[in-house]
């Protein structure tokens, strides 16, 4: 789950990472009244959860408080696009703070490498562009160094990351200690990423976050519940956002052949047959064990929702889940909605007799093998 800047602001402060003054809101008055109070010279930033909102028009530096509001009576409510994200976002909020005077912008971040099974630290002294940027055009700029899961970080490992990085001597105690605060911060909150771009050297050399994204790991929420309140409004997709209210485990994948299995590998599995027999997935979607009637019909609605889906492919093998259960509410469902999508259901396990007797001459088309079912429902889809 990733969080707005001015969570993750607030979260890196409470760890001792020096972050400007500044407030969220989404009234424009109250905007002005931030502004005034912080001095007129002010950043106005758009609060949604994508990348390179500085080129999408959504960061603005002002001199004054009048200006500042108009600026952000204009921006919220506004659809964000940048290149990142064509379909773009809404600007709820927005985080007005004090304009940080920059002499230098450095890249600092802590994730997870998952090729070295090690949290890492990444720095870099290109700071200000796109990351990925830097990869590829001057890929030595940019210094990785892992985080020990027993003994953490030493401080010559540090001394010698922030040197090979080309950090200016006068902010490398900063950039260690700051280095140092991350890693507390990201540990703390379960992170997967905290990334501080730009990080800023201001004239006087002081270290200060002008920029910060945190990425929670969502298998942590349950130790978060300050941030799973509001980890539906922060889902990048409204059909994840519902889904995430419904508590199902469902990823939109941008495809025409809605898939729904049960367990994790048989989804899997299923993205890659429908892959196989020249279809596109429109989604991952685990409906658990034990799925009852009343869940699987809500499992094919967060499905329906999404209207590229062209097809539906289930996928289920009854061990804890009856088959049975699985085919009331497929069949639940689609009594109460209004689609003529094909349907394909490979159905398997516990009760399976049963499960077939209540299919038997309704809309939804019997497969015998994963592989069988991909094909067909592919070829519904395209028919259709
Ligand atoms: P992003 O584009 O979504 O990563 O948003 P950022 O917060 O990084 O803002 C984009 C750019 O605006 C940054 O790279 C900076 O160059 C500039 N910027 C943002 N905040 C400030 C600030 O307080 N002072 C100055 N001088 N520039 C800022
Ligand atoms: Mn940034």
């Amino acid at each position: 789950m990733k969080l707005h800047e001015y969570q993750s602001k607030e979260l890196l402060a409470r760890f001792g990472v020096p972050v400007p003054q500044g407030d969220v809101t989404s009234d424009p008055s109250e905007a002005k009244k931030i502004a005034e109070k912080l001095g007129g010279n002010v950043v106005v930033k758009a609060q949604v959860l994508m990348g390179g909102r500085g080129k999408a028009g959504g960061v603005k530096l002002f001199t004054n408080s009048d200006d500042a509001a108009a600026f952000a009576k204009d921006l919220i409510g506004k659809r964000l696009v940048s290149n990142q994200n064509p379909t773009g976002m809404i600007v709820e909020k927005i985080l007005v703070a004090e304009t940080v005077d920059i002499a230098k912008e450095f890249y600092v971040a802590i994730l997870l490498d998952r090729n070295i099974q090690k949290s890492i630290v990444m720095l870099s002294a290109e700071g200000g562009m796109e990351i990925e940027e830097v990869a590829e055009h001057n890929p030595d700029a940019i210094i990785k160094l892992a985080i020990d899961p027993a003994y953490g970080l030493c401080d010559y490992e540090l001394r010698k990351a922030v040197t090979d990085a080309k950090i200016p001597k006068e902010a490398r105690n900063q950039m260690i200690s700051m280095i140092k605060n991350l890693v507390k911060a990201y540990e703390a909150a379960d992170a997967e990423m905290v990334e501080i771009n730009p990080c800023a050297l201001t004239p006087d050399g002081k270290l200060i976050a002008a920029d910060a994204k945190v990425s929670i790991d969502d298998n942590s929420l349950f130790r978060h519940k300050d941030y799973q309140a509001t980890s539906s409004d922060s889902a990048e997709d409204p059909i994840e956002a519902e889904a995430n209210r419904r508590g199902i485990a469902y990823v939109k994948l941008g495809g025409q052949i809605g898939i729904i299995g049960n367990g994790a590998g048989l989804v899997m599995q299923s993205l890659d047959e429908i892959t196989a027999a020249g279809g596109t997935p429109a989604n991952f979607l685990d409906v658990g064990g034990g799925a009852q009637a009343e869940r699987v019909k809500s499992c094919v609605e967060l499905i329906l929702m999404d209207p590229e889906v062209k097809g539906l492919f289930i996928n289920i093998f009854g061990g804890i889940t009856r088959v049975d259960e699985v085919a009331k509410g497929v069949l639940a469902a689609f009594e109460q909605l209004d689609t003529t999508i094909p349907v394909v259901a490979r159905i398997e396990g516990t009760a399976v007799e049963e499960g077939r007797k209540i299919l038997a001459g309704s809309r939804i088309i019997p497969a015998s093998t994963v592989q069988e079912g991909a094909k067909m429902i592919v070829d519904l889809a395209k028919a259709s």
